[in-house]
Formats: structure tokens, C-alpha cells, sequence
């Protein structure tokens, strides 16, 4: 038997947790932890204040709704109350089968009485909202609070496109609904994404996002955090002929111009509603929002009155839970994995975790400064999220569990300052968030991805070098570096899979035509970051030859048109590699070529014309201001005639200045170069 003492002290530590909880998530919209942590103790406290009975407490969290009101905000009292929805513990289809069997008693239903009509829906995982509509126009949004008295926040609500200001059609005197707001997955993503890019603080999930941008003071705020809704029901009405039954008022509210979810049915018995369950647990995942399960109602509006509600929540509805899509973890390790383009993930190794439906035991944590903010530690206990088709991803640390010997963890210095993979070196660029190796071609991680952009149409032009090959090639050991793809013989390829009869033949012509190409091809191909076509056109034509461009330096790069810091700091990165320049020479010593020189532009801003410079030009040498000129279409000469376009005269200018300016040819300073390249 147990100690009752014992049990008042269990069950008063409990409500001291929860009540705390419930602070942080309902008031201060930061939960520290996983819904499924919570809804364990909250389970815990249930079934002892239901084994006794004595010491329940209208105080309970067991007995109430939500959480208080923020002062900042003005309250407002429900005239119908906003309650909760009863949690069906049972997961298995047998849940919807006992609430049939609840609601049947309550109805004093025998066996042999007709089946109940039930609508389900789903259970939309956002902030509830009741929107008050009169004469058609909306007046006021406020939230559940309390479920007696919630907070205005119209202002925040206007902001929601989907929430009409008017309604459509003959609207009733008073029209209240209540509904849900939410922030979509790709909206959340999205704004994660550039929260993380910024170096800024990221939501924990859509409900938080949610629930913060609808009970902030400044609406301008609200309205950057692009919000959803949808309504699932009424409070009060007046003028109002209402529907008889719940799918109705859903139909009509439709009409009336408000956001409704297509994802809901109707049935008799329990029997449409587990199948409901199971269709939305299959595509639940596919879903743009959170839904934390379904909800099965019944349907006709005269039994619901029938049944009523009990403190928290009515008796005629029930909510069927999916999985969590958060839950409680450890980091055991941090490792690092390499992408294809190069970037250094860390990524956390967790204590195997059921969540979003799978086990999960990896996390990523983005980057660096991710860890940094989150002050993710190994040993930590951690909250761990995972949605929809993203790769999971720690969301929060639970500081109090943290232990002594957590340790801390720096990307770079746990790799070395090497890429794990190939041993280059890994560097983390001033403007970037994530290090990366320097490897490119050389590192196996990003090989497949370079050989496939090698050989890709805008590049070397290789037909038949497609992603299934490429894998073959890569993970039988033939080709190891770029190069090794023109030493393959039809032999070899005829023994991989799908290279049959001609493909073998025909790769093999393909890879011999592709090595006649051109620099700017050829440059394009080597998947050098940040250079795209247009900027290997335009390096081709600055540098006019190979040479030229491996021997130049991040100042010099920058003369060329459209190359910034950032682009000239990835192509000296990429060149200082001695790997890399491996991979150049053996391609060149495979027969890879093209035309060299300058002057092959013929639609440059200076095609067809001659320039002639003279004296010296600030900050720019004679060599320099030639391949801008070049890169232009325009032809350098030495001498001044009457076929002279332009001369370009500097500090000290000689003879060469005279004669053009006997001549009447125009005379242009650097300024003037630069203004007629940049026409
Ligand atoms: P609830 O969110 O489980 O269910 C009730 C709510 O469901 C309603 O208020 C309504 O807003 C919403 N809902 C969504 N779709 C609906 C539909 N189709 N029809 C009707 N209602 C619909 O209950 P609750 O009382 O809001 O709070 C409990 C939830 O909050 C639990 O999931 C709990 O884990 C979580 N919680 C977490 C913490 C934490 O610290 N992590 C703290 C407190 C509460």
C-alpha cells in the first residue's frame, strides 16, 4: 500500500514541475522540455490523483486549461470558454474504439442502437485562436489563456492573410470561431535558414514560432513571421441559423471565407475513424504543417450538447496522438560528416531515440556557431526534433541534466584543421558559416559530385557519364581523381553494370571528344566554389591562357570584371592546393586541350577596336590594364596611327600622347578605361 504522505509529496512535486513548465511553455513560449517529457509527468500526475481521489485540487494542472495571460497584453474573458481536448492514452486503433464506448455510455446507448456519426480531423500542433466576427467584420482575436480569459491580440491576428477581415456572403450578427494558428514547415524552415545564415537565434519548432509571433507587442514583428490558420469550430453565435452537425458548420464556415483543412471525414462507429488515423499517420510526414494527431468528434451538435464538457475538456471529442516529434536524448559523440560540395558538417551521435515516428541517432547541428549558441556539450541531454522529411536536428539542451564531464566541442580543432575525409586542409571562410575542405577534387567525398559537374553539358560535355556510372566508377576504385576517367577502356566499362552492347563504345567517343574544349569550359569544369559559367567565361577571356590564371594572385582576380573578394578568395584557395593542380596537369597530360591567347571575344564592349597605352596608370601595370582590355574584345597595339580608337595615357606619357593628340584620337586616364569597360 502506498504511503499516503508519500504520494501527497510525489504528486505535489509534480504539479510544482509541471506548473513550471507550463510557465515557460503557455506564458513565456520557451519550452525547456520535449512535449513527450511533459505529457509523461502530466500521464504520472493523472493516474495518481485518480487512485486518489482526495487529494485532487481544483489547482491542479490536472484540472485547468493553458496558462495565464501575459499583463502586457489586454485580457480578454471568453464568453464561451476555449477548452482542451481530451488526450486518448490508448495509441493503438483501440483508442478510438474506447472513446466510441465512452461516449456510447454516456449516452445510455445500448448494443443494438444505430452506430454514432463521428467527423475527424486533424490536430493542427499551433496556438488556438478565437476570431470574433460582427456584421461580417472581424473585431477581435484573442488567445485561450486560461480557457476563461485569454489575451487581444487582433492586431497580430490582421496580419494573417488566410484570417478574414470580412466575411463573405450574408454573415450573422456574431460569429465567433475558434481555430488554430500555425507557422508552416517550409516557412519555419525558411526562416531558420536565414536566422542561421545571420548568425541569429533559430525557433524550436512551428508552435513556438507560432505562438511567439502571435503574442508579441509589436505587430510589425508578427507579420515577418509569415503565420498560417486554419478553424475547426465555433464559440458564440448570434443570428445565426447554425448546422446541425459539425462537418456542416465546417462547410459553412468554408463559405464564409474562412481557411478550412480538406484532410477531414466523417463515419459511423469507431471503425472510419482508425482508418482516418492510419491514412494521416502514412502521409503525416508529406504534411506543409505540424499536426500532433487527429481528433475525432462527434458529429451532430444536439449530442454534443447532450454530453457536455468537464472542467478541461468535452466529452465528445478526443485527441489521437502520433508519435512525438520531439523527445529526449543524449549527444554521445560529435563527428563530422563531409557533403558533396565540400562542407564540413558536425553532426551529433545520439543515444538511439524514438521520434517523428523512427529511430533516430544522429542529429545535425548545422555548423560551428550553431553549437556555439545552443552550447551544445557531449554528455549533454538534449530535446531532439524531427519533422517531416528534414534530418533531425537538436533543438535544445537541458542544462540542469547537464554533467560534469561534458565536454565542449570546436569543429575545426576535432578535425585538426584537416578534412577528415581527404586530409586537405579545412578552413572556415571569413563570410561563411561552415568550414569546408580545401580538398575539391582530390577528397572522395566531393569526387562523385565533381566528376558529374566535370562531365556535365555546360562543361567537358561528356554524354553518358550519368550519376549510376559515376557511383560504379567511384566505388569499384577506377577512377580516383578526374583525370582517371580518360584512361578507361571499353573493356573496363563493359564489365560494369547497364554498359551492354554500344554504351561502353559509345562513353568511350564521348570521353575522346570532350577533350577538345575550351578554357572557359575547362575552367567552368574544375567546380571551383563560386565560379559559375559566367565567371570562368570571364576568366578565360582576362587570362587568355592556363598559365595565366594558376600564376595569378586575390588582387589581380579582382581586375576582372564581376569578381569579387569572395570569388578571387576561392579560386586562390582552390589553386594553392597542390592536389588540385595534380588534377589540372593530369588532365592536360591526358589530352585535354583547347585554343590559348586572347582577342577570341568577338561581342565585347571593345570588340573591333585598337587601343595603345602609354605611361604609367595608378595602381595598375601595363600587363593588367592589357587582359582588361582583351578580356573586352579590344586589341592592345603599340604604336599610334590613324586607326587608333583609344589611347590610354598615364603618369610620364611620352611621344605616343603627342601624336595622338596631334591625330585627334581620344585620350583616356585609368578612370576613363575602366568607365568605357564598364559601359
Ligand atoms: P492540446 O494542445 O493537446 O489540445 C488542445 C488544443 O488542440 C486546443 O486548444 C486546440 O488549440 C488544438 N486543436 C488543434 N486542432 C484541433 C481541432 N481540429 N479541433 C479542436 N482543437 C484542436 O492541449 P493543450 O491543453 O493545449 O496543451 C497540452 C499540450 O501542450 C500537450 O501537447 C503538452 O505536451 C504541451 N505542453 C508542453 C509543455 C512543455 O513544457 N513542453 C508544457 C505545457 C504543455
Amino acid at each position: 500500500m502506498d504511503n499516503i504522505q508519500q504520494v501527497a509529496g510525489q504528486i505535489a512535486a509534480l504539479r510544482k514541475q509541471i506548473a513550471q513548465y507550463d510557465h515557460e511553455y503557455y506564458v513565456l513560449d520557451a519550452p525547456s522540455v520535449p512535449d513527450s517529457e511533459y505529457d509523461r509527468l502530466f500521464r504520472e500526475l493523472q493516474a495518481l490523483e485518480q487512485a486518489h481521489p482526495e487529494l485532487i485540487d481544483s489547482d491542479s494542472p490536472t484540472q485547468r486549461v493553458g496558462g495565464a495571460p501575459l499583463p502586457e497584453l489586454l485580457p480578454v474573458r471568453h464568453r464561451i470558454p476555449m477548452l482542451s481536448i481530451e488526450t486518448e492514452t490508448d495509441i493503438t486503433p483501440n483508442g478510438a474504439r474506447a472513446f466510441d464506448a465512452r461516449v456510447r455510455k454516456k449516452l445510455g446507448l445500448a448494443d443494438s442502437d444505430p452506430p454514432i456519426e463521428y467527423a475527424a480531423e486533424l490536430k493542427f500542433d499551433g496556438l488556438a485562436i478565437s476570431l470574433r466576427y460582427e456584421n461580417g467584420l472581424l473585431v477581435q482575436a484573442a488567445t485561450r489563456g486560461d480557457g476563461e480569459v485569454g489575451e487581444d491580440v487582433t492586431q497580430n491576428i490582421r496580419t494573417i492573410r488566410q484570417v478574414p477581415l470580412r466575411l463573405k456572403g450574408d454573415a450573422p450578427e456574431i460569429l465567433e470561431v475558434r481555430g488554430e494558428v500555425y507557422m508552416s514547415r517550409p516557412d519555419f524552415e525558411r526562416y531558420n535558414e536565414r536566422q542561421r545564415a545571420l548568425g541569429k537565434q533559430t525557433l524550436v519548432n512551428p508552435r513556438n514560432g507560432a505562438a511567439g509571433a502571435v503574442r508579441q507587442l509589436d505587430s510589425r514583428l508578427t507579420a515577418q513571421r509569415l503565420l498560417s490558420c486554419f478553424v475547426y469550430g465555433l464559440g458564440e453565435t448570434q443570428g445565426w441559423n447554425i448546422p446541425a452537425s459539425h462537418n456542416e458548420v465546417l462547410d459553412a464556415l468554408q463559405r464564409f471565407g474562412f481557411p478550412v483543412c480538406t484532410e477531414r471525414t466523417t463515419g459511423l462507429g469507431p471503425e472510419p475513424l482508425i482508418a482516418f488515423h492510419d491514412a494521416i499517420a502514412a502521409k503525416r510526414d508529406q504534411l506543409p504543417y505540424d499536426i500532433d494527431g487527429v481528433v475525432y468528434k462527434v458529429n451532430r451538435l444536439d449530442l454534443q450538447r447532450e454530453l457536455g464538457f468537464r472542467s478541461r475538456e468535452p466529452h465528445w471529442a478526443v485527441a489521437h496522438k502520433f508519435p512525438a516529434q520531439e523527445a529526449l536524448t543524449e549527444v554521445l559523440a560529435i563527428d563530422v560528416q563531409v557533403g558533396r560540395t565540400g562542407a564540413i558538417t558536425p553532426v551529433a551521435r545520439l543515444k538511439p531515440v524514438f521520434v517523428g515516428g523512427v529511430t533516430v541517432t544522429n542529429a545535425t547541428l548545422h555548423n560551428q556557431d550553431e553549437i556555439d549558441r545552443k552550447d551544445i556539450r557531449i554528455g549533454d541531454t538534449v530535446s531532439v526534433r524531427r519533422a517531416g522529411d528534414v534530418i533531425p536536428e537538436i533543438v535544445s539542451v537541458l542544462k540542469e541534466r547537464r554533467p560534469e564531464n561534458a565536454l565542449s566541442y570546436n569543429l575545426l580543432n576535432a578535425v585538426n584543421h584537416q578534412c577528415p575525409v581527404c586530409g586537405s586542409h579545412a578552413v572556415r571562410l571569413e563570410d561563411e558559416v561552415v568550414a569546408r575542405c580545401t580538398g575539391g577534387l582530390f577528397c572522395a567525398a566531393q569526387r562523385k559530385q565533381a566528376i558529374l559537374h566535370f562531365a556535365s553539358r555546360r562543361a567537358m560535355d561528356i554524354e553518358g557519364l550519368g550519376e549510376k556510372l559515376v557511383d560504379q566508377l567511384v566505388d569499384a576504385g577506377l577512377v580516383h581523381s578526374l583525370a582517371d576517367i580518360y584512361k578507361l577502356d571499353v573493356q573496363t566499362l563493359a564489365n560494369l553494370d547497364r554498359m551492354a552492347g554500344k554504351s561502353a563504345q559509345n562513353l568511350i567517343e564521348a570521353l575522346q571528344r570532350s577533350k577538345q574544349t575550351t578554357l572557359a569550359r575547362f575552367i567552368y569544369a574544375l567546380g571551383i566554389r563560386n565560379v559559375g559559367e559566367a565567371t570562368a567565361k570571364d576568366l578565360a577571356r582576362h587570362f587568355g591562357s592556363l598559365q595565366g590564371l594558376l600564376a595569378t594572385n586575390a588582387e589581380a582576380l579582382q581586375q576582372v570584371p564581376d569578381v569579387g573578394p569572395v570569388i578571387a578568395d576561392s579560386i586562390v584557395q582552390f589553386m594553392a592546393e597542390t592536389h588540385n593542380q595534380e588534377v589540372i596537369n593530369a588532365l592536360v597530360a591526358a589530352g585535354v586541350h583547347w585554343e590559348e591567347g586572347a582577342g577570341s571575344n568577338t561581342n565585347g564592349l571593345l570588340s573591333g577596336k585598337t587601343l595603345v597605352l602609354t605611361g604609367t596608370l595608378p595602381n595598375m601595370s601595363r600587363d593588367e590594364a592589357k587582359a582588361l582590355i582583351e578580356a573586352a574584345g579590344g586589341k592592345v597595339a603599340g604604336s599610334v596611327s590613324r586607326k587608333t580608337d583609344y589611347v590610354v595615357a598615364g603618369a610620364e606619357a611620352g611621344s605616343k600622347l603627342e601624336k595622338a593628340q596631334a591625330l585627334g584620337v581620344s585620350i583616356l586616364d585609368k578612370a576613363g578605361l575602366l568607365a568605357l569597360l564598364s559601359q
